[in-house]
């Protein structure tokens, strides 16, 4: 039984960013799940009747689209589309159909970095277990990672009229990198909806922040710390951000170990190996996005960690995004305008000593 390795590790369900200066006004409740994540929702008004009924709607929502979406739903859309053979049909709800696109914009948009056909790679590697345990007792061949790696490839999905085609059997696709993203961006369209003026919506290492604090001031976004086993400190540092969405990837909360090399949930698209692994030489453990929309910002941030400190740079500035990437050697890098504070462990490179510019 997968679960008595001593390489698998319970999936956490703790988010990978943290609250600071919470306002008095601010209203908490028990969260609702997606994706094996919590949302915590925070209001920071005073109509408390808007703010419940926007609770109802965001959690009616997010039960409706996790049928939908999961891939680990037998019934789901994305499940459908999994089993389905070359050639079939597949008719997707108007959310899913604009996963599968918004996936292929991004995956167009990072060079291929960001993919969503990996679920059968995530599978090989052992990340893809509905019950949220991970690993593998033996690492795959090359030959099954290579294999499974030809059908990673959105151009054998065809989209049309709400419906998706694939044209082998063995694609398969997981939206794992850019659902929970997408939600918050419909959850902030809800809360506005509402007329909620102020808010965050906190779902696993994304954030979405509507408007200021109702004192004017930005919201200050607590960042994990990638290393906190060797550092001792639970956060990175901080950001202050508002009426926008962050969203943070890292090697740290989803991976095992084994022979002292860190297998984790990001795959690398190019070689099929998780990223930092094999031939995957990115050298980042963190990155860091912000954008105006959520999903973007998750694409991005797990985009990220495949490309590498400087092919990442491009992909943020030539979408106008910003950015921290945090690299392996406790070094970290800023793209954009990012109002950062308190870093404590990590030492700040500078992108002209670092690739000679
Ligand atoms: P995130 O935590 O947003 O970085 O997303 C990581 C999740 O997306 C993984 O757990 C997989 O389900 C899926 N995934 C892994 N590697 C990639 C990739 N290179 N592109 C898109 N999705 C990925
Ligand atoms: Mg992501």
């Amino acid at each position: 039984m997968l679960k008595t390795l001593s390489s698998k590790i319970a999936l956490p369900l703790c988010a990978a960013m943290f609250f600071f200066a919470f306002s008095a006004c601010q209203v908490e409740d028990e969260g609702q799940f997606f994706l094996n994540s919590r949302l915590e929702i925070k209001f920071f008004g005073a109509n408390r009747e808007a703010e419940r009924l926007c609770r109802q709607e965001i959690t009616r929502f997010l039960e409706e689209f996790e049928q939908k979406a999961s891939a680990h739903l037998e019934d789901s859309e994305v499940s459908k589309f999994n089993k389905a053979k070359a050639g079939e049909r597949v008719q997707l709800s108007e959310r899913v159909y604009k996963l599968f696109e918004l996936s292929m914009e991004y995956y167009q948009k990072t060079g291929g970095a960001f993919n969503h056909c990996l679920y059968g790679l995530s599978k090989l590697w052992g990340f893809m277990e509905s019950d949220g345990i991970y690993g593998i007792e033996e690492l795959p061949s090359q030959q099954q990672v290579e294999q499974l790696l030809s059908y990673a490839d959105p151009s054998l999905i065809e989209l049309s009229d709400g419906a998706a085609v694939k044209f082998h059997d063995a694609v398969k696709v997981d939206f794992g990198a850019v659902a929970k993203g997408y939600a918050l961006d419909v959850c902030g369209q809800i809360a506005r909806s509402y007329g909620i003026k102020s808010a965050l919506f906190n779902m696993a290492g994304n954030v979405y922040a509507i408007g200021y604090k109702d004192d004017g001031a930005k919201f200050s976004i607590g960042i994990t710390d990638p290393r906190m086993i060797e550092t001792g400190e639970e956060i990175f540092a901080g950001v202050r951000l508002a009426d926008t969405s962050i969203s943070v990837s890292g090697d740290y909360e989803r991976y095992f170990l084994k022979g002292g090399i860190r297998y984790c949930h990001i795959i690398d698209p190019f070689t099929g190996w998780p990223v930092n692994t094999g031939n995957s030489v990115s050298g980042i453990i963190s990155a860091i996005v912000i954008s105006q929309n959520a999903a973007q910002a998750d694409a991005f941030s797990t985009a990220v960690m495949v490309s590498g400190p400087e092919e990442g740079k491009r992909l943020l500035e030539q979408n106008g995004l910003c950015g921290i990437i945090i690299t392996a050697d406790k070094k970290y890098y800023v793209v954009g305008d990012v109002e950062l504070f308190g870093v404590k462990n990590y030492e700040r490179a500078e992108w002209e000593a670092s690739f000679g510019r």
